[in-house]
């Protein structure tokens, strides 16, 4: 059967990137949400000419790259930009990079109306709003082709998302350019912008006053270093299962995350950017617990660049297995409770008056379960002591 979802129809086949609806030379693609908060393709088979371009060229087919991949735990030495990042402050580094040559950086942020959307920046002001994670599926709108503008007229752009949104881009160019810098985040999953926004609601109708703002993992000492909502008066409130639902128990991503063809070492776009999981294990003494990235540098023209920023920051090399050994090395699983879930949202039955009670629920880790991982965190100690 074919791997590609406009002849399959299957959801964990397609990453939703939209090239193939950009590419079409018949423009009889659409993008369309699901039921789910998802977009994909639909073709309009009266005016489909079969040239089968949209099939060659889909995001979710990567090639194997064949440099060899160098790997480094590092950190911004300018403290400000690294406070300011859920990580070690790489984005900023490459942005700077981009910014000191009169080029345009591309990269996520979330507006006043709680959409998380690409947009494009051209000064290092502008580029705070890019900023530290954002957990939801961020709409492209017409980044791909703002890139291919700024580089027709021979300015450096750098590309930041998620690695099948680099690919995305990668396909939908058709050709490199010395002056495009791609920068994928390391991703595990991507979560529903519907869900997000009924979560929101929610909260909203709870508290009866407006969110101002959502911090999904902030560096705020006063909020224990956590994530946050703040409302429109000021308020802030702890909020873990936000990221409990996309994160540790995979309840609201993207069927194409259970199913990512962009985990491991094998990196696609020029340079991949992480957290350094599991850095107080390989090398405790650089870990200060501010943050610590995982770079990767994974072509010539990545390789160049790293030199001309490395001053830039502290760095230490590692071996790539090493480096991927706690993050992201297979898919992630899916919930069991996913499909009743997203059924019930479908059928109306979970809305914004009342999903945090069922993302609670399917979030909620059985008894015996806990009782295991605390007799396994007890045998740790023990060995530990
Ligand atoms: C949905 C998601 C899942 C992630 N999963 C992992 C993981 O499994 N393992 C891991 O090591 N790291 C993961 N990260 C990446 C990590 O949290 C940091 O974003 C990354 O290390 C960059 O941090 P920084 O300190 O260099 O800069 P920061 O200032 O934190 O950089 C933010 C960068 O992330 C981009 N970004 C923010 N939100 C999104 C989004 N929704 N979609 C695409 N790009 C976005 C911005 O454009 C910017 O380039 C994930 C991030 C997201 C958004
Ligand atoms: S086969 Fe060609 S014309 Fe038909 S949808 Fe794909 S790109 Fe468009
Ligand atoms: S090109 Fe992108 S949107 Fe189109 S089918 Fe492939 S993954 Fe889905
Ligand atoms: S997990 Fe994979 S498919 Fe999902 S958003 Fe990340 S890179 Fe794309």
């Amino acid at each position: 059967m074919s791997n590609i979802y406009l002849d399959n129809k299957i959801k964990s086949s397609c990453n939703g990137c939209g090239v193939c609806a950009l590419i079409c030379p018949q423009n009889c693609i659409k993008m369309i949400e699901d039921s789910e908060g998802f977009l994909y393709p639909e073709i309009d088979e009266n005016k489909c000419i079969k040239c089968n371009k949209c099939r060659r060229l889909c995001s979710n087919n990567p090639i194997s790259n064949e440099f060899s991949i160098q790997a480094y735990a590092t950190k911004n030495k300018n403290n400000e930009q690294r406070k300011q990042s859920t990580s070690g402050g790489m984005f900023k580094i490459l942005a700077e990079y981009v910014i000191e040559r009169q080029g345009v950086v591309f990269g996520v942020e979330i507006m006043d109306d709680l959409k998380v959307v690409h947009d494009y920046a051209e000064s290092m002001q502008e580029c705070k709003k890019f900023s530290a994670s954002k957990y939801v599926r961020s709409e492209l709108n017409n980044s791909y082709r703002k890139v291919k503008e700024f580089l027709n007229q021979d300015r450096y752009v750098l590309f930041t998302g998620t690695p099948c949104q680099n690919e995305g881009l990668r396909k939908f160019l058709g050709k490199d350019s010395n002056k495009l810098i791609l920068c994928e985040i390391i991703c595990h999953a991507n979560p529903s912008p519907k869900v997000f926004n009924m979560y929101i609601r929610n909260i909203e109708n709870k508290t009866g006053k407006s969110v101002k703002m959502i911090y999904f993992r902030s560096k705020n000492a006063e909020m224990n270093n956590s994530s946050y909502i703040e409302l429109k008066d000021g308020t802030k409130i702890a909020d873990k299962l936000y990221n409990k639902a996309f994160s540790s128990k995979q309840l609201i991503n993207r069927p194409s995350c259970y199913n990512c063809k962009f985990v491991d070492e094998n990196r696609k776009a020029d340079f991949t950017i992480g957290d350094f999981w599991g850095i107080e294990n390989i090398f405790p003494d650089f870990n200060d617990n501010k943050g610590i990235s995982l770079l990767t540098v994974n072509t010539s023209k990545a390789e160049k660049i790293f030199e001309e920023i490395k001053d830039k920051m502290d760095y230490k090399k590692v071996e790539i297995k090493k480096a991927f050994e706690k993050n992201h090395n297979s898919n992630v699983p899916i919930n069991p409770h996913r499909e009743i879930f997203f059924e019930k949202i479908a059928a109306g039955k979970i809305n914004e008056n009342n999903i945090i009670r069922y993302m609670k629920k399917y979030t909620r880790t059985a008894l015996y379960k806990k009782v295991l991982n605390r007799v396994k965190n007890h045998n740790v100690l023990l060995k530990k002591e």
